[in-house]
């Protein structure tokens, strides 16, 4: 039978409020494993039999999601490992890019990723220091490995309202996306150019020569993103502006939802 919070704090917790579980009252700390995953065991004050009855059964409500506080961020995650589990680690060089390496005793996928190494299981992915990537990344890296594309590059770009079914998503591209990047580079190109640099972005204004900064960056190898930049020009009365722009495969790599993801990392990572 399912333990709610009603049932933690009057079954089972002391209702001494004693604070030794970092919360002020049992009824805070009951809501907070009900809802959020907290271990029971962090209240020291259960004899252990009552604490391993009680998570057989918090397991199975959380399995069930059972009155979890909804993170989307997690959801999607979970969904998109889900998604990619079907997939074969070995098959990931040739379709996504990188190589097959053994760490910790465990084959993993070492996926370039902007200028650095990132190391793929179907569990986690970590970085070089071995932390894991925020829960974003993972989930655009996972739909990318689920999407099961193998496209080259065709350097054929895109603006991102090019691709279908982009239509409810394009207003937050311009507005959460671009105009950030440009309003925080108003005036300084070459802040861009230096942010850009740091990782990995190269420098493509000669042959770009549209914008007044063209950069490159190679998110994933199959995946390069091309940012134009427009500087302010004060005379004229324009504000400065961004454009990302995709290549033609990209929707054989990402799905719709996770290139705005993708975007929204470059983001970051420039303006942080
Ligand atoms: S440690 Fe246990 S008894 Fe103390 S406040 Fe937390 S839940 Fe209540």
């Amino acid at each position: 039978m399912a333990l709610s919070v009603i049932d933690l704090y009057r079954d089972v917790l002391p209702k001494t409020n004693c604070g030794d579980c970092g919360f002020k009252t049992c009824m805070a700390f009951a809501g907070m494993v009900v809802s959020e995953r907290l271990p029971i065991r962090n209240c020291p004050h259960l004899d252990a039999d009552v604490v391993a009855s009680c998570e057989k059964k918090l397991q199975e409500q959380y399995d069930s999601g059972k009155w979890l506080k909804k993170n989307p961020a997690k959801d999607a995650l979970l969904w998109a490992k889900k998604r990619s589990a079907s997939m074969v680690l070995e098959d990931l060089p040739k379709r996504i890019g990188g190589r097959i390496v053994t760490r910790n005793g465990t084959k993993v996928s070492a996926l370039p990723y902007f200028n650095k190494t990132i190391f793929v299981s179907f569990d986690t992915i970590v970085d070089e220091d071995g932390l894991e990537l925020n829960m974003w990344e993972q989930v655009f890296i996972y739909n990318h490995i689920a999407q099961n594309g193998s496209a080259e590059p065709s350097n054929d770009w895109k603006g991102f309202s090019e691709f279908p079914n982009t239509v409810s998503k394009i207003k937050s591209m311009e507005a959460h996306i671009e105009k950030p990047i440009a309003d925080f580079f108003s005036g300084s190109p070459d802040r861009l150019l230096l942010a850009a640099k740091r990782i990995g972005g190269v420098d493509k204004t000669k042959e770009m020569d549209s914008a007044d900064v063209a950069i490159l960056f190679s998110p994933l190898p199959k995946v390069p993103v091309m940012l134009l930049f427009w500087d302010v020009d004060q005379k004229d009365g324009f504000e400065a502006q961004v454009k990302l722009l995709f290549d033609a495969t990209v929707t054989q790599h990402l799905d719709i939802e996770s290139i705005m993801f993708l975007s929204e990392r470059i983001y970051q990572l420039l303006c942080r």
